[in-house]
């Protein structure tokens, strides 16, 4: 027996659990039920009979109270069920809404619009056409993370009201994480007219906003995919949308770009090419290049800036401005800059001979590479190992990796100069070019990127300030190597302006380490015999 109701219990609170505060509820329900049913049965018979005397009266009435019990308790629980049904669809409706709907802007969201475009998609006739608009406040999160989150919701909340009343009735706009979604029937948008609407887009949110007193500016960047060209599901017509505005966003924002095929092989491309470049690394098939720099007065080699080259089995001879951007997205620039580091330290330990005694060599390290802690290290402990004398080395950085991450990339300036390298600036002028940094950081060179030397003589506003660098340089004491020297032109007018050094097909091409070595021993003869002449 005692098993028994310990088994029940069991079974009980199994169910209890199961149906947790709804069943309590329920059965709050049923014992009043059964109280008052109970109660009533008792006290109403002892009333009735103390009342009514007659036994026909008496059953008449029974009956009577019986549909009255009946007919009441019935309301009562219509009424009660009734609530408690109306409260559970309300909030079901609410929280269906807070699923397809975003809470800022009541617009439909992203699984709200999967829903409403498909079924659009399903009802088409074979020659409808609509068109995917994804659009993207261009550095949104940097409104969001230097303002406050609540100015971001204000700001994406004012530019709903403007942008709403732009699109037809039955068009559909839908909100996503940093903008808007558009999905518009072509047949509304005949020749040229999506491009304005577009333009009207655009012209709308760039503007300035006035949010709690602050004035923001704001651009955005658009993908357009057309259905049924670039598929026939939102999912798709979406993808090809964001991959279009990834496009754009590589050469500028705040614009609008059609989603190309081509483009989407291009991204396949990268994909092969960085996995070829991977097996590249792993079997040391990376090789270097060195291109002479020259002290300009005496025709002397000063240098050699090292320059990495990679042939790639599918694409053939791959310049490094490309695999080098593509290596930093995927981070194989790690393996890439350690290499190079290593490189050039073993070969400087390599250049004991008086011919190298006095060369420099130069070698490029990335934007990831100088916030590299570990990579830090490395070069520290090769130093030791290796023995070398560091300051025949330069270290060839450039403003976007100053940028990039400017504490951490000072930071490890200082350690790299400690460590006894030459610090260089690298393709000054072709960035932001802040003459700030020059006074501050511990830069020895400045080299001036090719496209000032490219117009040398062509534009005078130019010349002028490639003149203004140039002194600045002699002002700050640092050294200046003029990049991309292409003819006697412009080796003269630098000459004339005092440049000491300079680099370009001018004076030679990047070539292999075999041709260095007789390069070097060429140009040292040729100036100890000069020397010998010279004291005859
Ligand atoms: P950079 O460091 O400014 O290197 C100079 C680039 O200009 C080299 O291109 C060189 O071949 C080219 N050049 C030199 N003289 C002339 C000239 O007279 N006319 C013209 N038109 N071009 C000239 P390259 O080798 O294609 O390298 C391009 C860029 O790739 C480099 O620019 C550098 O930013 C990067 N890079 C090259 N090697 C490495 C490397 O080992 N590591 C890293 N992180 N980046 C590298
Ligand atoms: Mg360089
Ligand atoms: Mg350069």
């Amino acid at each position: 027996m005692k098993r028994l109701h310990g088994f029940v219990q069991h079974i009980n609170q199994k169910r209890l659990k199961l149906q947790g505060k709804p069943f309590f509820e329920a059965l709050r329900f049923l014992v009043i039920y059964l109280v008052i049913g109970i109660v009533w049965i008792v006290w109403s018979d002892q009333w009735l009979a103390a009342i009514v005397e007659d036994y026909d009266a008496f059953i008449q009435m029974q009956t009577f109270k019986g549909w009255f019990y009946v007919i009441t308790s019935g309301f009562l629980f219509f009424v009660i069920l009734q609530s408690r049904l109306t409260l559970l669809k309300e909030l079901s409706d609410k929280l269906i809404h807070q699923a397809t709907f975003d809470d800022l802007t009541q617009l439909p969201n992203k699984n709200k619009l999967t829903l409403m475009i498909d079924n659009i998609i399903d009802q088409c006739e074979p020659n409808d056409q609509y068109a995917l608009i994804c659009m993207d406040f261009d550095d949104f999160s940097n409104v969001n993370e230097l303002l406050g989150y609540h100015i971001g919701d204000q700001l994406i909340a004012s530019i709903t009201t403007r942008v709403r009343p732009l699109i037809n009735e039955d068009d559909i706009i839908g909100r996503d994480s940093d903008g808007f979604v558009f999905f518009v029937d072509l047949k509304n948008y005949p020749n040229d007219q999506l491009i304005d609407f577009l333009e009207e887009i655009k012209r709308s949110v760039n503007q300035s906003w006035n949010i709690e007193n602050q004035i923001l500016f704001v651009t955005c960047t658009m993908g357009v995919s057309r259905y049924p060209q670039d598929g026939d599901k939102f999912t798709e017509l979406y993808k090809a949308a964001n991959a279009a505005i990834h496009q754009l966003k590589e050469k500028g924002k705040n614009d609008y770009h059609f989603f190309a095929q081509e483009y989407h092989l291009e991204r396949i491309e990268r994909v092969t090419m960085m996995n070829e470049m991977r097996k590249s690394i792993d079997q040391h098939d990376l090789t270097l290049a060195f291109q002479p720099i020259y002290q300009m007065v005496d025709n002397r080699i000063v240098g050699f800036e090292s320059l990495i080259r990679w042939h790639s089995e599918t694409f053939g001879q791959v310049s490094p401005a490309i695999f080098i951007e593509y290596s930093e997205d995927t981070g194989l620039i790690h393996l890439i800059d350690e290499f190079v580091f290593e490189s050039i330290i073993r070969l400087r330990k390599e250049w004991c001979y008086d011919e190298f005694k006095d060369i420099m060599i130069s070698l490029n390290l990335s934007a990831k590479g100088l916030a590299n802690a570990h990579l830090m290290a490395k070069v520290e402990a090769w130093v030791k190992q290796y023995e070398i004398d560091t300051s025949q080395i330069q270290v060839e950085i450039t403003e976007t990796a100053l940028i990039a991450n400017f504490d951490i990339a000072i930071d490890h300036l200082h350690f790299l100069k400690n460590l006894g390298f030459s610090i260089a600036l690298d393709d000054f002028g072709s960035g932001y070019s802040s003459l700030t940094y020059l006074q501050t950081l511990p830069i020895d060179t400045l080299k001036i990127d090719r496209t000032f030397t490219m117009n040398i003589g062509m534009d005078v506003k130019q010349d002028i300030i490639l003149e203004t660098i140039i002194n600045l340089a002699d002002e700050l004491d640092l050294k200046l190597v003029i990049e991309g020297i292409e003819n006697v032109q412009q080796r003269d007018f630098l000459l004339e302006h005092q440049c000491l050094f300079g680099q370009g097909y001018f004076f030679g091409y990047p070539m292999e380490l075999r041709n260095v070595y007789d390069l070097v021993k060429k140009d040292f003869q040729e100036a100890n015999s000069k020397k010998e002449v010279d004291m005859i």
